[in-house]
């Protein structure tokens, strides 16, 4: 689904927020955020979204990222996508692979130079800004996206003056390039960082008169590390109010004192904005948890008894399949936990699922399907009998349902279990029907575990 659609269709005073990452850069790092986004998206953000790395540096990584964000995690993904080292066939690739996942929104940005350069130079074949990126998707994808575009409170760091301000008359052509790019077809704003809330709330209103109508969703960034909070400020060239820097001064250098005023100030914004009757909060969590979460509980958004799942799995995220509501029983939504729980099962290399790729495993002709069996024989007088029509097949298959045949060649048991008596009429009507049935399992809900057809021998 749109965001933009999500945030339309809010409740009346309701309140929403939304949650960014970001590619970590080793392999240990990205199971680590599934596992923390999993515990995140528990409390049920309107989106996540992730970064493109600068440059394009991390494209494979952020389509994955992604990808594994709205099909696994399932979470409504927004992907930001940047026009920096990019030909169109590479912007492309991106939009056509996030679409086959069923993802429908990105953020459209130019991007920065790539590292080492000071000025951001249009790629051959790509596009210049922002603008020509929006104006792309609209134009090859129609509806089918829903965009949006990054909005600058101060202006863009390019407009901003030695002095730490912009001028007013670039201010103002930045709105009205920001404006262009809504009326390109962008239905959301997302903003830089800022700490000085005023200004955020003077950039609403100047939107406003504009004719910018669309959501402006704040982008708020909890300070973590003071080091940290330097760096990024200086970088965006961020205002940072007085009061502020005289509060971080007398606890630079204790982490735990930095991270606890930053959630402070991070709920005291929040708190702000949402009083002026802004109803979206976007946390850029820079892959940390605590803070973010903190803000939330703060403002009263979040409470952990109040995590609930109507089923044992998050209904899916993915367009194409937001209607489906069965799942494999096995089915799991954290990619870590089910890579750890089957890590060691390449230690029964002779098991029925066995791994070949163990140095362990048996030579081929030990295999269990090279062997010569014993009910290759009942498997011949039972099933090479002339099959002379598509009915032939189906009456088999029914025979074998209903017990009347003892071997199946896609089982290696001798005939069906009791569990299956359960249905075993109702399969064989299936498969009289035409749809050949190779296993099945029938609902059993409440039964006990000492059943003999069904308990726990059985399973
Ligand atoms: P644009 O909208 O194209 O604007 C850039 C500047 O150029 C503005 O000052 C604008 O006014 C001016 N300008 C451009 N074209 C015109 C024109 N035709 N007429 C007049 N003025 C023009 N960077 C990443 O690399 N990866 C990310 O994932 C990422 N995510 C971001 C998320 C958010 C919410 C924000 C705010 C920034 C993000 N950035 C990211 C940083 C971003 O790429 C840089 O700020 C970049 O310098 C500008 O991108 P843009 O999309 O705002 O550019």
């Amino acid at each position: 689904m749109k965001v933009i659609e999500k945030i339309q269709s809010l409740q009346e005073g309701k309140v929403v927020f939304s949650f960014e990452f970001f590619p970590p850069k080793t392999e240990d790092g990205v199971d680590n955020l599934f596992e923390r986004m999993d515990r995140m998206v528990a409390h049920n953000p309107s989106f996540c979204d992730i970064t493109w790395g600068a440059g394009g540096s991390t494209a494979d990584l952020t389509l994955d990222i992604a990808n594994k964000m709205q099909n696994i995690i399932s979470v409504e993904t927004m992907m930001h996508l940047t026009c920096t080292n990019m030909p169109v066939e590479k912007i492309d690739h991106a939009l056509q692979t996030i679409k086959s996942n069923g993802i429908q929104n990105v953020l459209a940005l130019r991007g920065d130079p790539p590292h080492g350069q000071d000025k951001f130079v249009q790629v051959e074949g790509g596009f210049s800004c922002a603008l020509d990126l929006v104006k792309h998707i609209r134009s090859k994808y129609g509806d089918y996206f829903g965009i949006t575009v990054a909005g600058y409170p101060e202006a863009h760091p390019d407009a901003i003056g030695n002095d730490g301000v912009a001028t007013p008359e670039a201010y103002q052509n930045d709105l009205a390039y920001l404006k262009r790019k809504v009326d390109a077809g962008a239905d959301l704003i997302v903003t830089q960082l800022f700490y000085d809330t005023d200004i955020f709330l003077k950039f609403v209103n100047d939107c406003r008169q504009i004719g910018i109508n669309c959501p402006i969703v704040p982008g708020i960034m909890p300070i973590n590390n003071y080091k940290g909070f330097l760096r990024m400020t200086g970088f965006c060239k961020t205002k940072i109010p007085a009061e502020i820097t005289a509060a971080l001064e007398a606890i630079k250098d204790n982490e735990e004192a930095v991270k606890a005023y930053g959630v402070h100030l991070g709920t005291e914004m929040c708190r702000k904005i949402l009083a002026h009757g802004i109803k979206t909060l976007h946390l850029y969590t820079l892959n940390m948890e605590k803070s973010a979460l903190a803000i939330l509980m703060n403002l009263g958004l979040i409470e952990e008894s109040k995590i609930s799942r109507s089923l044992p799995w998050r209904r899916p995220a993915n367009v194409v399949r937001v209607k489906e509501d069965v799942r494999p029983i096995f089915w799991s939504n954290r990619p870590k936990s089910y890579i750890t729980r089957t890590i060691g099962w390449d230690q029964f290399p002779h098991g029925r699922w066995g791994d070949s790729r163990n140095p362990s495993y048996g030579a081929l002709t030990d295999h269990q399907f090279m062997r010569p069996r014993a009910r290759d024989k009942k498997l011949q007088e039972e099933w090479a009998t002339p099959l002379k029509s598509i009915d032939d097949i189906k009456e088999k298959f029914k025979s074998y349902c209903l017990g009347k045949l003892r071997s199946s060649p896609w089982s290696e048991l001798d005939s069906l279990q009791p569990e299956t008596k359960i249905i075993h009429e109702q399969l064989g009507k299936i498969n009289l029907k035409g749809f050949l049935t190779i296993n099945s399992q029938p609902a059993v809900n409440g039964e006990r575990s000492d059943s003999p057809s069904v308990g726990k021998y059985k399973c």
